[in-house]
């Protein structure tokens, strides 16, 4: 009889476990179980004969049960801070593994090949970048054209000139140019050094289109070039030296939305026996200075005997 008593203590007390269990933490019904099987095993190890009352039962039954509830919560406290702490180190290991699983390390070192591999490639790409572009810039210092404007540099005009002067005599007419861009400095400084280059590359072009086969355009200096008339009278080669400044300073260059204009000064001389080429070219730059001096944009002529 006492026993029912106290069984229907435990279904109560159970209950009021339960919804204190529920309370403080989620417990699952596991820890509910092992509690309540604890708590039988508790109730079996009740001696009857020392329960006098409902009252003194109760009490004795509180205790033990509290005791074992405090133990269950705890134990439960505990494994679910484990479980928490495994599933953390789990995680942990999980992550380490996962590597493993899709063998990133692997990937990764391949990538780092490829990419070491492609990092070599590109350094042997840009030595023989490199090693060519040197190339092409010896070659074009060995070569008779000016890198910029790709008319004949004056390397190739000391060789033409040096070629028909060594034999001290002509047996056609040969007339020399030197043209020179008015005011280049401030064309440079308004408009910047690289619209510079595009009227030097466009004064070339422009040069070798007016002229005829057999007619040479060198570049002599900076902004001077020269050109040779072959086999043509001085008349004719005051028309073309005349077409040339026509053409040049009626042009209008575009850059970067500014209209550019340019005018040249010309000085001419005719070959005559026993020139050299200094004397050649020293005459035509007489004659260019007089063109400069007498306000630009214009030919003028030196002659031998100094008409
Ligand atoms: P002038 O009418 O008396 O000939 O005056 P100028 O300004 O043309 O002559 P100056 O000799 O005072 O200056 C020549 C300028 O040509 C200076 C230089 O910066 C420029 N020049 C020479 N070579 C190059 C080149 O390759 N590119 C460019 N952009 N400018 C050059
Ligand atoms: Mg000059
Ligand atoms: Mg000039």
């Amino acid at each position: 009889m006492k026993k029912d008593n106290i069984k229907s203590l435990v279904t109560q007390m159970c209950k009021e476990l339960l919804e204190n269990i529920e309370l403080q933490d989620k417990a699952n019904k596991n820890v509910v179980i092992d509690y309540l099987q604890n708590a039988i095993m508790t109730i079996q190890k009740i001696d009857d004969s020392k329960i006098d009352s409902i009252e003194h039962a109760k009490l004795a039954f509180t205790n033990a049960y509290k005791e074992i509830a405090k133990k269950s919560i705890l134990s439960y406290k505990k494994t679910n801070g484990k479980f928490e702490e495994l599933s953390k180190l789990q995680q942990e290991t999980f992550n380490e593994f996962k590597p493993h699983i899709i063998d990133i390390p692997a990937i990764t070192t391949k990538f780092d090949e490829i990419q070491s591999h492609m990092t070599q490639e590109i350094q042997k790409a840009n030595e023989i970048i490199h090693m060519l572009s040197t190339q092409v810039k010896d070659l074009e210092e060995d070569s008779n054209l000016d890198a910029l404007t790709k008319v004949f540099n004056r390397r190739a005009l000391n060789k033409y000139l040096e070629n028909i002067t060594k034999k001290g005599s002509l047996k056609h007419e040969l007339h020399l140019l030197i043209l020179d861009i008015d005011d280049f400095k401030q064309i440079n400084d308004t408009y910047g050094h690289i619209a510079g280059d595009k009227i030097l590359i466009f004064l070339a072009n422009l040069l070798r289109k007016t002229l005829r086969d057999g007619d040479k355009v060198f570049r002599y200096g900076g902004e001077e070039f020269i050109i040779i008339l072959n086999r043509i009278s001085t008349h004719k080669c005051v028309e073309i030296a005349k077409r040339i400044l026509y053409n040049i300073s009626s042009n209008t260059l575009l850059y970067k939305g500014d209209s550019v204009k340019i005018t040249v000064s010309i000085g001419a001389t005719k070959y005559i026996d026993g020139d050299t080429p200094n004397s050649l070219i020293d005459r035509a730059d007489k004659a260019l200075y007089r063109s400069k001096s007498k306000g630009k944009n214009q030919l003028n002529r030196e002659e031998a005997d100094g008409n």
